[in-house]
């Protein structure tokens, strides 16, 4: 056995055990350890430096006799002694904290437990911190049971803190009144309820290194993930006011041996490091610690904490740039309490986006089929600028401009001829909204008042407004929550044809038996066509449309086509209607209107439809919103357009060289087993999986690998934009590869 083999180990995702461990603490070589443990930090452990605080809400006169402790009511000793903190005083501490980029901050109590009043009185003070502020909320109260748990998480603590505080061969030394299997017994109950949780230790108890790491591998089996260590202050009036001092090496040694049996844990610094010079807690931050609890007196605190960021950064860890971020941004499907991790991005350009510490990310998503032409593109630059000279917005009641007018003569001629009338909207989702109001207002003039409800294909997804979320896919559309209180729609199955296999024709009969049985109550049929996006990016035969487009003829339905994501040249065609060569009624563009710069939508109707709305009573189209056809946007969008269909732009070769680029780099996907399927259309390249992807891990792995994917449920895909360069494109779809080939090793 040497340490390199068992720093291997480590780093092959192995645990150590205790034996090893105890070998590798009597080793003479101790620089070799530190290094070994050090190397282990930087690969394996967080290496954003996570700071907490904590403030005693009450003070001494604790029962417990604990041999350490000066808030013992059995030592003489000079703690202060005070009841419960106002909930205020607690709040401006938080408050205090919050602005220092402090991750989280505890509330701590002296004795065995509150009483239930004090616990009501805390569970206010609680809910009083996070009505004023964003701080995420650790407790440490003691012995509470599952019930008072409970009580703290509902009101808003997500960390409980309890420290098994040494070996389990050593606590009862320590303390007689209460023991260390009900420390245990409070983490496994704060477990249970919700709760993370934090628990450590105290060295220099007069306890053998042996035991030390007897308790390193007790919090192991207990799952903790943040783990204070304090190194004991001997305090005049206690048991162990005459224990000496730990020296310099025995602190790095413990950090070593648990950053060995915890590589991926948070190994917080807590009490008694004031007594280790500068450079030994430069040497432990490097060795092991990843964590600390920052200040301790309000009136102390702000130079305390910016001393601890200082030393963390000469250690070499990052600090979080984006606190503010992460307490206080609700960032799209994602939880406050847990959110994924963000990466701040500096600027963007061309097909790359670089982060704030200088990363640089070849763009494989396009911001969400956005920005075809990446970004900060000279011509699109210049329509901003140009448009600014003459306004940003006018409203669009009984007011027109330039822009608005100019767009619609470059799109007509792009769209299907039947397409006449354009209607401008805000987003992808309202115009979906625009789309099926337009369709119950044309059966309404139609005299068919009855003919209000919508039918479509399963694994669609049309948006995060109400009625677009009515007509998403009710699993895999991501709104199943909503189920009830949404408008019920009919769905058909998603077709099995692919795009580029053969036609069953079978595939269409569960629509027409749908169609044949309701149409006196559909007013449309609406759907993506030909590639369906969010809701399963699954490419599907053209000859559906085709026969779904029959039908609605045949029975009466208006057609809705959303080509909110498939517009503008991302499928191989400029719209994907094209692969058919069927014309809707109502059709929705946006996200690629205005490449990504501006939220801008558009529906556009027949004149058919329009009409039948316009002369009919009320004899106009209600809706209207504030920002419709705001100039700015249409502007930017006119120059994406002109640019986009200009001939030495050449988009068809953009997308077709990319189509066949992606083609060849991700079809050895196909030999791994965690993979289902690998299909490609036009710029986009998917790859399904049998099982969903960990987002945050395989986000963090895309963005060390240089790439920008973002991955959901089973799929992970690429759009990148038309201008990427095929050196840039190979490091994303290679990037792709490494990480699921890894993923494929740990099945
Ligand atoms: N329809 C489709 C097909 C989409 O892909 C999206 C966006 N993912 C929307 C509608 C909704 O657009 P927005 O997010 O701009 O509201």
């Amino acid at each position: 056995m040497t340490i390199e083999e068992l720093k291997q180990k480590v780093l092959g995702g192995q645990a150590i055990s205790l034996d090893e461990a105890c070998w590798l603490a009597m080793q003479p070589d101790k620089e070799a350890l530190y290094a070994a443990a050090a190397e282990i930090t930087r690969r394996m452990a967080p290496r954003e430096f996570n700071m907490c605080s904590i403030v005693n809400a009450k003070s001494g006169r604790c029962p417990e006799d604990c041999r350490w402790c000066a808030q013992s009511a059995h030592y003489p000793t000079k703690a202060e002694v005070y009841d419960l903190l106002p909930a205020g005083e607690c709040l401006r501490h938080a408050l205090c904290n919050e602005r220092q980029d402090v991750a989280r901050f505890s509330l701590v109590t002296s004795g065995r437990k509150p009483t239930g009043r004090q616990l009501g009185k805390i569970c206010d003070t609680v809910r009083k911190i996070r009505r004023h502020s964003s701080i995420h909320l650790c407790a440490s109260l003691g012995l509470l049971d599952e019930q008072g748990l409970q009580a703290l998480h509902e009101a808003g603590v997500t960390r409980y803190h309890c420290n098994l505080e040494a070996a389990p061969s050593y606590f009862a030394t320590l303390c007689t009144t209460h023991t260390q299997a009900d420390k245990i017994e409070t983490l496994r109950a704060a477990q249970r309820v919700g709760m993370d949780i934090c628990s450590g230790g105290i060295i220099g108890m007069g306890e053998s290194m042996e035991q030390r790491i007897e308790l390193a591998f007790t919090l192991k089996e207990l799952g903790v993930k943040s783990i204070p260590l304090n190194l004991l202050s001997p305090i005049p009036g206690t048991p162990l006011e005459g224990q000496p001092p730990l020296t310099p090496d025995e602190v790095l040694t413990t950090i070593a041996l648990f950053r060995f049996i915890h590589p991926t844990a948070y190994l917080r610094f807590a009490g008694g490091r004031a007594q280790l010079g500068k450079d030994t807690v430069l040497k432990a931050m490097q060795t092991g610690i990843n964590a600390a609890i920052v200040g301790d007196l309000l009136t102390t605190l702000g130079s305390k904490v910016n001393e601890d960021k200082a030393l963390a950064l000469q250690a070499g860890y990052r600090l979080c740039d984006t606190m503010t971020d992460r307490l206080h941004l609700w960032h799209p499907y994602t939880s406050t309490t847990h959110p994924l991790p963000v990466y701040k991005v500096d600027k963007a350009e061309g097909a790359t986006i670089t982060l704030a510490d200088g990363t640089r990310l070849v763009e494989g998503m396009s911001s969400w089929w956005c920005a075809v032409h990446g970004y900060n593109h000279p011509v699109l630059n210049k329509a901003v600028a140009e448009q600014l000279k003459h306004m940003a917005h006018v409203m669009f009641g009984g007011l027109t401009h330039e822009p608005a007018i100019e767009l619609a003569k470059l799109l007509l001629p792009l769209v299907p001829p039947s397409m006449q009338k354009i209607f401008y909207a805000d987003s992808g989702s309202v115009a979906v909204e625009v789309a099926m109001k337009m369709a119950v207002q044309y059966w309404h003039g139609k005299g068919e008042s009855k003919k209000t409800n919508f039918v479509t294909i399963r694994s669609g997804y049309h948006g995060d407004t109400w009625n677009a979320m009515s007509v998403c896919d009710p699993v895999t559309g991501m709104h199943s929550l909503f189920g009830s209180a949404l408008p019920v729609r009919y769905f058909a199955p998603q077709p099995r044809s692919r795009f580029h296999g053969e036609w069953m024709p079978d595939d269409i009969e569960p629509l027409h038996a749908l169609i044949r049985e309701r149409h006196e109550e559909l007013a449309a049929l609406i759907l993506e066509p030909i590639v369906q996006g969010a809701g399963g990016m699954w490419f599907y035969h053209p000859q559906y449309l085709r026969e779904a487009a029959r039908l609605c003829r045949e029975y009466g339905l208006l057609l809705i086509f959303d080509e909110i994501a498939t517009g503008f040249g991302r499928t191989g065609k400029l719209f994907a209607w094209e692969h058919a060569e069927v014309e809707p009624d109502i059709m929705c563009i946006g996200k690629a209107l205005t490449g990504g710069y501006l939220t801008l939508s558009a529906v556009l109707a027949s004149n058919e439809v329009a009409d039948c709305i316009s002369l009919h009573t009320p004899g106009v189209f209600m809706h209207g919103p504030t920002f419709m056809g705001n100039p700015l946007a249409c502007a930017i969008a006119c120059a994406s357009v002109r640019l986009l269909t200009s001939e030495e732009y050449n988009w068809q070769g953009k997308v077709s060289a990319i189509e066949s680029q992606l083609l060849r780099e991700l079809a050895p996907a196909r030999e791994l087993a965690i993979v289902k399927d690998v299909r490609v259309l036009g710029a986009i390249g998917v790859v399904e999986l049998h099982r969903p992807v960990d987002m945050a891990w395989m986000q963090r792995r895309f963005v060390e690998e240089g790439i920008w994917l973002r991955p959901f449920g089973r799929l992970v895909y690429v759009m990148p934009p038309f201008i990427i360069r095929p050196d840039e494109l190979n490091q994303l779809t290679c990037g792709m590869l490494k990480i699921l080939t890894e993923m494929n090793k740990d099945q």
